[in-house]
């Protein structure tokens, strides 16, 4: 590997966190990101791949707001010639996304209120969550953020670290977005390295479905970031099926797990996907036997146009009474909905 040779020597405490990531940070194009251009965005190159036939091309919706964009490792596990793959329905825009069912809104979670900076939302106490970036290894169709007004004009996060290094209430930051992976290590390092000074700041989470569609991207210098974090850092992963996992996005979860991060998972409960007491079981099963914790099993956030995921709350609950019967306590996901103004997520189950 090329490595760049830009590493700080200095023995400050300030620059002690940098030098092993700086060491790591190739000064050619990371591999990931040659891998992230050959994603399908384009829906007649997909449907081609997919050999969807022309009754089946009719229920895909050509031109969408919030663009076809899916990794080409996730394509290869789609089945052929069919609409109905658990992972093709969370990826490929379709015409049922126009229909309008009543009560779903472009901002669900109510967001917006809870800006505290234009990068910044303050739902929960004691933690906040840093909008870091708009951009994603995937589109996935039922995602409540993608309506979000992002902040683009940048990759800096001064103010918010300032407002985070002011507030004495506050002990972890969540990067989302969008994906942070989506960010350069270099990027990363300096927001891990700024986290790192403020002294009431116990955890770092990052929410990320990026290593679903490219585990590439858990390099050497991602690893690196982990090092010496005096957080305890947390990577909160998002997988619906276990058809979207494989041994080497596995391998590359378990280097992490060796740098002392600790992995969960999310799911979102979606029609068609995972509303089978039997598909949520097998998912649960491979994730614990890989060392990750099943955190949250989401009720859909009601955005438009993602009305035929809903799975209704009684069958929801009934799933996961289901799966509770069978599996360890630890191997069952709380079931959860967002209501905007509680002050957490609301149990269901
Ligand atoms: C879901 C969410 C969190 C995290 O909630 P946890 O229950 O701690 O996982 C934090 N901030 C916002 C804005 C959220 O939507
Ligand atoms: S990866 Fe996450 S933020 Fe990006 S589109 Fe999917 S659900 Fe939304």
């Amino acid at each position: 590997m090329n490595l760049c040779l830009i590493s700080n020597t200095s023995s400050s405490p300030s620059n002690s966190l940098i030098a092993d990531w700086r060491k790591l940070t190739p000064s050619q194009p990371a591999v990931w990101r040659s891998i992230l251009r050959k994603n399908f965005t384009d829906w007649k190159k997909l449907a081609t791949y997919l050999e969807l036939d022309e009754i089946q091309q009719l229920a895909i919706l050509p031109k969408s707001a919030f663009p076809l964009n899916l990794p080409m490792r996730l394509a290869q596990k789609i089945e052929k010639g069919t609409l109905n793959d658990p992972i093709l329905r969370q990826f490929l825009p379709t015409i049922q996304e126009t229909e309008l069912t009543p009560d779903f809104v472009t901002d669900p979670v109510d967001d917006q209120a809870f800006r505290r900076e234009t990068k910044l939302l303050h739902k929960y106490e004691g933690r906040v969550l840093l909008v870091c970036t708009s951009a994603c290894a995937m589109h996935c169709r039922y995602c409540f953020r993608q309506n979000f007004d992002y902040d683009v004009s940048n990759k800096v996060f001064e103010k918010e670290i300032a407002l985070i290094a002011e507030d004495r209430s506050i002990h972890e930051v969540i990067l989302s977005g969008g994906d942070p992976l989506s960010l350069s290590n270099e990027t990363l390092g300096t927001l891990f390295d700024a986290l790192a000074q403020i002294p009431h700041l116990k955890r770092l989470r990052i929410h990320t479905r990026f290593p679903i569609g490219i585990p590439e991207r858990i390099d050497a210098g991602f690893l690196a970031l982990f090092e010496k974090s005096p957080l305890q850092c947390f990577l909160v992963i998002h997988v619906n099926h276990v058809n979207e996992l494989d041994d080497e996005i596995l391998a590359h979860l378990k280097a992490l797990q060796k740098k002392g991060v600790v992995i969960l998972n999310q799911s979102v409960l979606l029609k068609g996907v995972n509303d089978e007491g039997k598909t949520l079981k097998t998912l649960c099963e491979k994730l614990v036997d890989n060392g990750i914790l099943p955190y949250y099993l989401h009720q859909l956030d009601k955005v438009q146009g993602a009305g035929h995921f809903e799975v209704l709350e009684e069958q929801g609950t009934f799933l996961i009474a289901e799966i509770a019967k069978t599996l360890p306590g630890y191997a069952v996901p709380k079931y959860v909905r967002e209501i905007p103004g509680k002050e957490s997520k609301t149990a269901i189950f």
